[in-house]
């Protein structure tokens, strides 16, 4: 297996220990000097005509074939553009075209509240009586019937890591002639992921989390190939027109996944994701897993034996979770305030889940010991039992 950490490309404050990548990866280095270039260069030399000779036009396109190499998506399937909770609307949009005179858009009480507040928006918006269905994650495939458009599902779930079974349950959608779409934002950069040999219609996700774009950088969709010419696009902007510097008055939608595109993209996030995701050129996803799943089962090893206050929240059978574990204990959000105060930065979900992300481009095995050593005196010394780690902060 090669080895594929690469720690001294990131910028990670001494001494901590950050668990939290599966919220907001970390800073490349190079980022400051590459972004502050890309300004002086490009902005501030080129100007305007930094849309053809900087290739900003063409940047969400190229960045979507770097993103798409990691979910198993084929050249030009892929697109970045404005932010998950958009890409989730469009997607379900276009699938409800894929499937007219069915009604139901299926997900589980799992999924990310956004996913589900968007598709609660869209039903309003189109008022032809659609509905949202939501079931246990473990009752998706059972409630698949033929009155499912979408099924819409996030393949990880963000609060304890359990896992989809992405080729069984599109299957299952398939068998029933409902369209897939996969939330893969705890997915990407995380597991392997083969969205060609799923044969998913759809997939969106984000790209701040595991593959460190940065706080607010582009989403992504994608589109089946064979479908891409023929999906029709609900936020219909001018970037996604056939012939934007035409300027015509009715929208035609353009080429392939290009389609999906909205607005004018933004270059300075772009530019800072597509710096970023050159970290990820040799990265190969199974070796990746292997070295995140080595990671976890050291962690809940070593925390069951020393913090034994603290419940496993996700799946036991690490082939059955993402790249994460979550542990329940009552006090948990001022047992993470505690812990964040000793350096090791996971997070809190309510209502008692305490989040520690694994990232093996830049955590090792002795980072996990510290990270345990840390938990421990917490919960050993009840650092936790200390008002000032109770009030709630508004990002938890
Ligand atoms: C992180 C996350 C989001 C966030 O959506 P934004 O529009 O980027 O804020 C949405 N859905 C899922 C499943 C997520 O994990």
């Amino acid at each position: 297996m090669a080895n594929i950490l690469r720690k001294e490309a990131f910028a990670l404050p001494e001494g901590m220990i950050y668990l939290d990548g599966n919220s907001l990866g970390p800073m490349p280095k190079m980022m400051p000097d590459h972004l502050s270039q890309m300004l002086e260069t490009e902005w501030g030399h080129l100007l305007i005509k930094g849309w053809n000779a900087a290739g900003w036009m063409e940047q969400p396109s190229r960045v979507g074939d770097m993103v798409g190499r990691l979910i198993g998506a084929p050249p030009q399937s892929v697109v970045m553009g404005d932010t998950l909770s958009i890409k989730v609307y469009q997607a379900v949009a276009a699938g409800l075209k894929l499937n007219p005179g069915r009604k139901v858009i299926l997900s589980d009480t799992g999924n990310f509240p956004t996913d589900l507040y968007m598709v609660e928006g869209l039903i309003n918006t189109l008022g032809q009586g659609y509905v949202l269905r939501t079931v246990a994650p473990e009752e998706v495939a059972g409630a698949i019937t033929d009155e499912v458009a979408v099924v819409m599902l996030t393949q990880v779930d963000y609060r304890t890591g359990r896992m989809h079974d992405m080729n069984a349950i599109t299957q299952s959608a398939h068998d029933k002639g409902a369209v897939m779409l996969w939330d893969l934002a705890h997915s990407a950069g995380a597991i392997p992921v083969d969205l060609a040999a799923s044969q998913a219609e759809m997939a969106v996700g984000c790209t701040y989390k595991y593959l460190n774009g940065g706080p607010g950088a582009p989403a992504f969709i994608y589109v089946r190939p064979d479908l891409a010419d023929r999906i029709e696009p609900a936020l219909s902007g001018w970037l996604g027109h056939q012939a934007p510097f035409d300027f015509v008055l009715n929208y035609k939608p353009g080429a392939g996944i290009e389609r999906m595109r909205v607005g004018t993209p933004p270059v300075m996030q772009m530019t800072a994701l597509e710096a970023a995701m050159r970290l990820w050129e040799d990265v190969d996803m199974h070796d990746l897993r292997a070295a995140s799943i080595a990671l976890q089962e050291q962690f809940i090893a070593e925390v069951e034996a020393r913090a034994p206050a603290l419940t496993l929240a996700s799946p036991r059978d690490p082939e059955a979770r993402g790249s994460q574990v979550s542990f329940r204990f009552a006090q948990g959000y001022a047992a993470m305030q505690a812990l964040i105060h000793l350096d090791v930065i996971g997070d809190f979900r309510a209502p008692d889940i305490m989040r520690f992300g694994f990232t093996p481009l830049y955590l090792d095995a002795a980072d996990v010991s510290t990270a345990v050593d840390r938990i421990a005196k917490v919960m050993d010394e009840k650092l936790w039992d200390d008002p000032k780690y109770k009030t709630r902060n508004k990002v938890t």
